[in-house]
C-alpha cells in the first residue's frame, strides 16, 4: 500500500508547476540577497526542497522549477516516493535526502532508497546504517544532527559530544560524513536564532578531520523557511525549505 498522500483539489492548486516556480524564484532572490550581504558565492548554497506530506506532483513541479534535491522526514514515505521517482542512487534524476529521525528498524529503507541521510544522531544508528549500506554495496553520505537548542524533545547529538562522535564515525566504511545539520528554535523573529547558527558554524569549522578518512566537513545544513536568510549569513550551505517552496502543510 502506498503511503504517498493524495492530491486534494486545494493541495493540487497549491503545488501546480506555476505556483511552485513562482515560490522558487522568490526564494532564489532572497538567497541571492543574503549571499550578497555576506559576500558569499551563490553556488555554495543548495536548496533541499522538503516535500513531506505532499503528493508526487510537488516533486514534479519542484524539478520543473530547477530543483534537484528533495527531502522527507519519514522513512516509509521516502521509500514510497523514491519508488515512484528514484533518486540518483537508483539511477534517477533527483537527489533524495532523509532529514528526520530514523528508527533503526527502518535503516534498510534509507540504505536502499535515500541518496543522503541528514540526521545521524547516535552511535547505534550509525552502526545499523553502516551495516545496511554495506549490504547495498554503497557508501551513504550523511550529516550528523546536532541538538543545538538543547531542547529535550529534539533529536540530535549534544554539541559537546559532536567532535567525539565524528571521530567515532571513522570506523564505518559505508558512511561518509559530509557535515552537520540542525534545527533552530521555533521563533517569530529569525534574529533570535542567529546565535544558534553561529554555534553550529563554530562546531562545523573547528573539527579537525585530518586523521579521519570518513569525515569531510563540506556541508552545513541549517536554515528552514522562516530563518534561511540568517542561516546563510551565518554559513549555511544547505537550506531545507518546505513551506516557502510548496506552501503551507496541514501537519508535520
Ligand atoms: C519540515 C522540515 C523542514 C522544512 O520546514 P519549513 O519550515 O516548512 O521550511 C526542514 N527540516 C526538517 C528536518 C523538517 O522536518
Amino acid at each position: 500500500m502506498s503511503k504517498i498522500p493524495d492530491a486534494t483539489p486545494e493541495i493540487h492548486e497549491q503545488i501546480r508547476p506555476e505556483a511552485v516556480a513562482e515560490r522558487v524564484q522568490s526564494v532564489r532572490e532572497r538567497i541571492a540577497q543574503a549571499c550578497e550581504r555576506t559576500g558569499r558565492p551563490l553556488d555554495e548554497i543548495t536548496i533541499v526542497a522538503i516535500s513531506k506530506t505532499f503528493p508526487m506532483q510537488a516533486i514534479k513541479s519542484g524539478k520543473a522549477a530547477g530543483l534537484d534535491h528533495f527531502g522527507e522526514n519519514r522513512a516509509r514515505q521516502l521509500r514510497d516516493k523514491a519508488k515512484a521517482r528514484p533518486g540518483t542512487v537508483e539511477g534517477g534524476d533527483i537527489t533524495w535526502h532523509m532529514v528526520g529521525h530514523l528508527q533503526r528498524n527502518k535503516a534498510k529503507f534509507i540504505a536502499r532508497h535515500a541518496d543522503w541521510f541528514d540526521a545521524l544522531d547516535s552511535p547505534r544508528l550509525a552502526k545499523e546504517l553502516d551495516k545496511r549500506a554495506a549490504k547495498n554495496d554503497r557508501v551513504v553520505p550523511c550529516l550528523a544532527q546536532i541538538n543545538i537548542t538543547g531542547e529535550e524533545q529534539k533529536y540530535g547529538l549534544d554539541p559537546k559530544e559532536t567532535h567525539d562522535y565524528l571521530d567515532h564515525c571513522a570506523r564505518y566504511d559505508h558512511l561518509a560524513v559530509k557535515g552537520l545539520m540542525a534545527l533552530a528554535s521555533f521563533v517569530d523573529d529569525p534574529e533570535d536564532v542567529r546565535d544558534e547558527f553561529q554555534r553550529m558554524r563554530d562546531l562545523f569549522e573547528t573539527y579537525d578531520a585530518t586523521d579521519n578518512p570518513r569525515v569531510e566537513m563540506e556541508e552545513l545544513s541549517i536554515g528552514m523557511s522562516n530563518d534561511f536568510e540568517v542561516a546563510i549569513e551565518e554559513g549555511s550551505t544547505m537550506v531545507r525549505l518546505g513551506t516557502s517552496v510548496f506552501g503551507p502543510r496541514d501537519y508535520e
